[in-house]
């Protein structure tokens, strides 16, 4: 009884983030961004949104294998899916953090109105990394570019991303 409580007060004030994003595919600048947020909070969920308008080059469940594989030792971390708002989803899952990473102006800017919206819609608060200088040119869109033209991709993802 007493072990539940003590639990139940501990999850209550673990610090938890949610980082949600396509990972189609997780590349080294998402690595990045989690192992530096899981120095910051308790618990980081990734969290991959289903879009249904939108054309995925891997597959929901490859896109959840490739991220366990690579953070199977780090007990910090979980996967998650999940569609419709991602204030919702914090909502259901009761974390009270969304990290996102930025790389350059453009980032920032569309970063800015996605927070203040969710700052206006909810309390939560969006916590910011800024991508490493090594990695700040990694994006899941060049990763696929490289793939659709038969490249050398695993320069730039973890090496659980196979084809
Ligand atoms: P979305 O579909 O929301 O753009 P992504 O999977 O492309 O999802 O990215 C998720 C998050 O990871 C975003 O906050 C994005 O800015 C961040 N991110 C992606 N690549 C990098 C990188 N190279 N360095 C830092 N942050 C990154």
């Amino acid at each position: 009884m007493y072990l539940c409580n003590a639990i139940t007060m501990f999850t209550r004030y673990m610090k938890k983030a949610v980082f949600p994003g396509s990972f189609d595919p997780i590349t080294l600048g998402h690595v990045d961004i989690i192992n530096r947020g899981v120095t910051l909070f308790d618990e980081i969920i990734i969290a991959i949104g289903e879009n249904s308008s939108k054309d995925f080059m891997f597959s929901l469940e490859q896109r959840i294998n490739f991220i366990e594989r690579k953070f199977k030792d780090n007990p910090k971390v979980r996967v998650m899916n999940y569609s419709g708002l991602t204030i919702d989803f914090c909502k259901e899952v009761g974390v009270d953090f969304i990290l996102r990473g930025l790389r350059n102006p453009v980032d920032f800017e569309f970063e800015k109105a996605m927070a203040q919206t969710n700052r206006h819609l909810s309390a939560l608060e969006t916590v910011f990394l800024l991508t490493s200088s090594q990695t700040s040119f990694i994006s899941s869109s060049i990763v696929r570019e490289i793939i659709s033209h038969g490249g050398d991709f695993k320069k730039l993802v973890p090496n659980s991303v196979s084809l």
